[in-house]
């Protein structure tokens, strides 16, 4: 159950806060929001004295502040550009940000094909500790210089706390990447900061903890959450993952929170990322994050996955030609 408050008047409030923390001791209580998130408790007697002092509004699913039935909607804007709703936004750039060159020249086409959000990582979680690992502070400076010249924001992967001042100092958009969907310690603390959070499915996340991990989020008072498909782990080698086009329609049902689909790492081969991106939009997807390289061959990181500039400028026009509703593009 979540339980908005009319008042923080203490005085009036403090037997309801009593009661509730009695029958649901895990429940969280934001003075900021003057919201009462209780889960499993229902409406009963107790409680009913007390209805007059807010809505109380009740939840079946272990999630709570991240249900469709907390909230309508959720649309976030940054720098004037908003996603969610019926916003369809683009961001696309390397898997790793490599160099300037690179990242100035990709962000000019960003810019020609009027794409708002540049994507890139400076610190990269790498399966081996033998590959390029991105270049930290100086990939962030390269970014956010990039998307200062060419009016575009940063979407960038927090990979671990200690980082995050440094991090969030340059990026727009904060990436929680699939291995960190379960770094429940590091949500939280995400909770506490107001920058938005793109909070990638966990490789083998269902559905309801995948929502958990935005809850820990919310619950902290960062309201702003993008969640973001790319790709489950399959038993079968040829796809890199399975891009879930099924869970799209079903955050719909369940959550308010935009959802984005990633083609790229939903499939692992450039030469399907267009199929992909067109079925993921097709099936209501708010937006979709792209890797794409001046040279795709010769990208230190996910290189087979990355489409070539001429790709991405031709799927760009097909999704302007295919989508009925405002893109930020
Ligand atoms: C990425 O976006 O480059 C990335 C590492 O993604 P994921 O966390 O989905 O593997
Ligand atoms: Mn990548």
């Amino acid at each position: 159950m979540i339980i908005r408050l009319h008042t923080a008047n203490r005085s009036q409030i403090q037997p309801l806060l009593d009661y509730v923390q009695q029958h649901s001791p895990y429940c969280k209580w934001n003075e900021v929001t003057r919201t009462l998130v209780a889960p499993k408790l229902s409406m009963d007697e107790g409680l009913a004295a007390f209805t007059e002092l807010g809505e109380f509004i009740e939840i079946d699913t272990p999630y709570q502040l991240a249900s469709i039935k907390a909230k309508a909607e959720t649309v976030i804007t940054i720098k004037g550009e908003s996603i969610g709703g019926n916003n369809f936004t683009l961001m696309a750039g390397p898997c790793s940000v490599e160099n300037e060159e690179q990242v100035f020249a990709t962000a000019a086409l960003l810019q020609q094909l009027g794409i708002k959000f540049i994507r890139g990582g400076a610190y990269k979680p790498r399966t081996s500790p033998y590959a390029f690992m991105g270049l930290g502070k100086k990939g962030l400076q390269i970014l956010s210089a990039a998307a200062k010249a060419y009016d575009l924001r940063v979407v960038t992967e927090i990979m671990d706390l200690s980082l995050l001042d440094e991090v969030a100092e340059h990026a727009d958009i904060l990436q929680v990447g699939s291995r960190n969907m379960h770094n429940f310690y590091m949500l939280g603390e995400l909770g506490k900061i107001n920058k938005p959070v793109l909070l990638k499915r966990g490789m083998q996340a269902k559905v309801t903890e995948w929502l958990l991990a935005a809850e820990y989020i919310l619950s902290g008072g960062n309201a702003n959450v993008i969640l973001c498909e790319r790709g489950i782990r399959s038993f079968d080698p040829e796809t890199r993952n399975v891009l879930d086009i099924g869970v799209i329609p079903l955050i719909k049902e369940l959550s308010h929170l935009p959802i984005i689909a990633d083609p790229s790492h939903g499939t692992g081969k450039a030469s399907r990322v267009e199929s992909l991106s067109l079925a993921a939009t097709a099936a209501g997807a708010h937006g979709l994050l792209i890797e794409t390289h001046p040279n795709p061959a010769q990208a230190l990181s996910d290189s087979q996955q990355a489409l070539s500039f001429e790709s991405l400028s031709a799927l760009v026009h097909q999704l302007k030609a295919s989508i009925p509703t405002p893109m930020s593009v």
